[in-house]
């Protein structure tokens, strides 16, 4: 094994170790862990969302083991015996050999499943062992894998940083917009993606004109045209090797030509409450307040209605995750924190914008954006 092969194990090895002792404290007797981003960040192995079904049981004294479908078992990561595997074939039952591994007493404690688990698959669970008590494996993972630790920071900063060297093609007016549909631009910042290293793609959002105006619009048939505002907001998934993916996630305006002078000003506000968000996302603070912070700019200036979602959301494996920056979450950010500050104006009908950066919270408690590239409406195109 080379170092980072070693540090991925270790940091695997270390989390485990967390996710045992909160699972102590909240009174969970086992996890089992299926589909979503709670086993690859544990065993480094991704399950595939296939009808065969994969689960970690990872109880809360006793070994650990991995029920995965044979044909998957060679993909399964091994280095530092974190767990056992238990294959099973085509013609086996993997429920029984889930049930097996859990003792009387641990199938009438509390158990705790992964968010993305099928329903099918808890439901199967749920009938054969009728006295466990159930939760979300979020309620015990959830806020140790918002804290990043250092690989994972890492991950997130070369991420964030290849990103940005697509973005900054955007803003140089490599990549062509007036002329050419929403989706060839879309398929140009994917491809673009993948050539600065992305492993994955996950999305790259293009909305041209009125269509700028719907957040998650789906980049179509419609032609940039000059004097628009072009929204771009795109992401994949970027890996250490041959570590688990972690993703980035920005979002850049740009505008067709000279914008109309009520285009410039709106940005003005955006961009004063981009920064006034990421100003004010210190350790210590509540969640919350730094959505209070970016929209209460956005309010100030008259286009409260037009900021129509929450100011960001936690990343990692997951594009969407812990900690959210939302009305209601009072939590306190804490170092290694790592979220989007993306606040936007949108104006049915005319036109729409948005300007994110991914924030890691540093060890001093100070807010370190991972993306730097310029954060002015750059005018392309013209
Ligand atoms: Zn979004
Ligand atoms: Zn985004
Ligand atoms: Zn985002």
């Amino acid at each position: 094994m080379d170092a980072s092969a070693t540090g991925a194990v270790e940091a695997r090895r270390s989390r485990i170790s967390r996710v045992l002792t909160r699972m102590e404290e909240v009174g969970v007797g086992a996890l089992l862990l299926s589909l979503g981003a709670d086993l690859p960040w544990l065993t480094g192995y991704t399950a595939m969302p296939l009808e065969r079904l994969t689960v970690l049981v990872l109880p809360r004294d006793g070994e650990a083991v991995l029920v995965v479908p044979a044909l998957e078992a060679p993909r399964v990561p091994t280095e530092g015996d974190l767990f056992r595997i238990e294959a099973w074939a085509d013609d086996e039952n993997p429920l029984s050999l889930v049930t097996g591994l859990l003792s009387d007493k641990l199938g009438r404690s509390h158990l705790a499943i992964s968010d993305r688990t099928w329903a099918t698959s808890l439901l199967a669970l749920e009938e054969r062992l009728p006295s466990a008590r159930w939760s979300s494996s979020s309620a015990v993972t959830g806020p140790i894998r918002a804290v990043k630790d250092p690989l994972e920071v890492e991950a997130l900063r070369l991420a964030g940083a290849a990103a940005d060297r697509v973005a900054a093609s955007l803003q140089a007016g490599d990549i062509d917009l007036v002329g050419r549909t929403e989706a060839q631009v879309s398929n140009e910042i994917g491809a673009l993606l993948l050539a600065e290293g992305h492993r994955r793609v996950n999305f790259a959002i293009v909305g041209s004109g009125p269509n700028a105006a719907s957040p998650h619009h789906e980049p179509g048939s419609r032609v940039i045209g000059a004097g628009e505002t072009v929204v771009c907001d795109f992401g994949g998934s970027w890996s250490l090797g041959d570590d688990v993916g972690y993703c980035s996630d920005i979002t850049r305006t740009v505008v067709t030509g000279e914008p109309d002078p009520e285009i410039s000003e709106c940005y003005e506000v955006l961009r004063l409450a981009q920064e006034a968000g990421v100003r004010s996302a210190c350790s210590g603070v509540p969640a919350e307040d730094v959505d209070r912070a970016a929209r209460s700019v956005i309010e100030d200036a008259g286009y409260g209605d037009h900021f129509i979602h929450r100011t960001g959301h936690g990343i990692g494996i997951e594009e969407h995750e812990d900690p959210y920056l939302v009305v209601g979450n009072r939590e306190p950010l804490v170092p290694g924190h790592a979220f989007s500050v993306e606040p936007g104006i949108y104006v049915p009908g005319r036109f729409g914008m948005r300007l994110e950066d991914i924030v890691v919270i540093g060890g001093d408690g100070m807010p370190e954006p991972v993306n730097r590239v310029d954060h002015d409406l750059v005018v392309v195109d013209v």
